[in-house]
């Protein structure tokens, strides 16, 4: 009788490192296979002329995750990163030249709303009230476990979940619970903002999503010290101890199956055999390339892609005290940036998002300059795009947007220059079309048209990631780890 104790995991991503940990640490023999020459896949780095630049996430949520899974393995995180909780999460710029601050701690940020924006207090602390209860209604059903298993559904935990679904506004967008909410069109939007946390738009996400402002309004947001990217490094660490092979500039070609069994993966001439494969590569790229002995779903091949990003890394000369460590300069037209968006175009007055690591980070940057992560919303790839002149044309823009609201020529102050675009994005990381996070989140079925966290048909063959069950960013990418290891177990 087989043990299935061999497991071969492909990408070493996020998702891919931390399955691989937890397997290891369940006892099995793990190798980690990733095409590129280092792992961590979105959540990179970049170093140039002396500054550091994280090359996707910059915002670090529901650290007790990350927790988690050291604990589970039976590790002390803090032996492997330290993190820190901001007090200031996000400044906020608008076009009238007015500023806010989401302040953490719930005091400042209503002194700050007072100040800002008196009428809308009560709205506030209602809005964040709703999204806490709905957040918590859906994250054991949704975060935790599986759709795509009975089990999850014939419980008292879902039964009660359904009595409440109304509450959940899945058939309403975002936009219009806020709006109705906020007299303060600048607070509505802020709030729909939390729609591209997945890459959907909050014209049409359902407004079930709003629960995104809970997590970082009562929960909080943090900084790994070091960088983003240090979570990428405590996690290579962790597999390493668990002794896990890993094998980078190992680009997958084919998942190997026969008949409904899966039983290893080819890499070059190789062919390496396992009992089970957990793919971490995005799912529509997996079905393409890897898997093409296996029919593509139908639901999956409907789905929207979420949308990507336009990415100028600017090491810049001087300081500049009005930026903290996230920055947005939001778009006076923002219901008309999403509509360009859905139509594969990029807005002529988009909402620029502005990361200065080197505030909590000093040596991200040499002496007397800071290093600015300056990114636009961007549409999916599509035929027809001329990237060229969008990049060129998007570049100027930011440009004028930030030297007008800064006061300041900063076209003269770039000494150093990088640029990542969707095409970009799909190179690096394999993603589909070079959307961040999988799909979009704008249907009100979305989470049931993921993909699930095993291929139904054929045994040994598991999924996790950004781009399947239960979604895209840090943190659900390691819930979706967790979930596939108990699937597995
Ligand atoms: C610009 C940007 C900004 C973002 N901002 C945030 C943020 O602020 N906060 C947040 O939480 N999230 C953010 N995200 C999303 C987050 O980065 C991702 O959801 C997460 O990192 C995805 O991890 P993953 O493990 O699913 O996949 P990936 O990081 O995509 O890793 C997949 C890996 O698989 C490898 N691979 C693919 N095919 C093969 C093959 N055939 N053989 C071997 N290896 C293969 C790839 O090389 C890659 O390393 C952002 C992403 C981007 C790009």
């Amino acid at each position: 009788m087989k043990n299935h104790n061999r497991v071969i995991v492909v990408g070493g991503g996020i998702a891919g490192l931390a399955i691989a940990a937890r397997c290891a640490a369940q006892g099995k023999q793990v190798t980690l296979l990733e095409a590129a020459p280092q792992f961590g896949g979105k959540v990179g780095e970049w170093r140039i002329d002396g500054f550091r630049f994280d090359l996707g996430p910059s915002l670090f949520t529901l650290p007790q995750l990350l927790d988690e899974l050291f604990h589970d393995c039976g590790f002390n995180p803090q032996d492997f990163y330290q993190y820190r909780k901001l007090e200031v999460v996000t400044r906020y710029f608008w076009e009238d030249g007015s500023q806010m601050d989401a302040w953490s701690d719930h005091q400042k940020l209503e002194k700050e709303l007072l100040r800002f924006s008196p009428d809308s207090l009560t709205s506030v602390k209602e809005h964040l009230k709703e999204a806490q209860a709905v957040y918590q209604l859906t994250e054991p059903l949704f975060l935790r476990r599986s759709l795509h298993k009975w089990s999850t559904w014939f419980n008292w935990q879902a039964f009660r979940g359904m009595l409440k679904a109304g509450s959940l506004r899945s058939f309403t967008s975002m936009n219009e619970v806020n709006a109705a909410r906020f007299k303060d069109p600048r607070l509505a939007q802020l709030f729909n903002r939390y729609a591209t946390y997945n890459g959907s738009d909050p014209y049409r996400a359902p407004a079930t999503l709003n629960l995104i402002a809970h997590l970082e309004h009562d929960e909080g947001a943090y900084y790994p010290v070091g960088g983003i990217r240090m979570i990428a490094e405590a996690l290579i660490s962790l597999c390493q101890r668990l002794g896990v092979t890993m094998k980078a500039n190992a680009p997958v070609s084919q998942i190997l199956t026969s008949g409904n069994r899966v039983t290893g993966v080819s890499v070059g001439e190789q062919v390496l055999e396992a009992d089970e494969v957990v793919c971490n590569a995005d799912i529509r790229t997996a079905y393409e390339k890897l898997l093409p002995q296996l029919p593509k779903p139908a639901s999956l091949i409907k789905q929207e892609p979420s949308s990507s990003a336009l990415i100028f890394y600017w090491g810049v000369k001087g300081h500049f005290p009005e930026l903290d460590l996230h920055n947005l300069f939001f778009s006076d037209a923002y219901q008309e940036e999403f509509q360009a968006l859905q139509e594969g175009r990029l807005f002529l007055d988009p909402s620029v998002y502005v990361y200065v690591s080197q505030r909590l980070n000093p040596t991200d940057a040499p002496e007397g300059c800071e290093n600015w992560f300056v990114m636009v919303n961007a549409p999916f790839l599509r035929p027809g795009q001329d990237w060229e002149r969008m990049k060129e044309q998007t570049r100027l823009n930011i440009l004028a947007k930030l030297e007008h609201r800064l006061g300041q020529r900063i076209r003269d102050k770039i000494v150093v220059e990088q640029v990542l675009d969707p095409a970009g994005i799909e190179q690096l990381t394999a993603s589909w079309r070079g959307a961040l996070y999988g799909s979009s989140s704008n249907s009100p079925w979305s989470a049931f048209l993921r993909q699930a966290n095993f291929h139904p048909k054929v045994k040994g063959l598991f999924f996790c990631g950004g781009s399947v069950h239960p979604g895209g960013g840090i943190p659900l990418c390691l819930l979706s780890a967790s979930i596939t290891s108990k699937l597995m177990h």
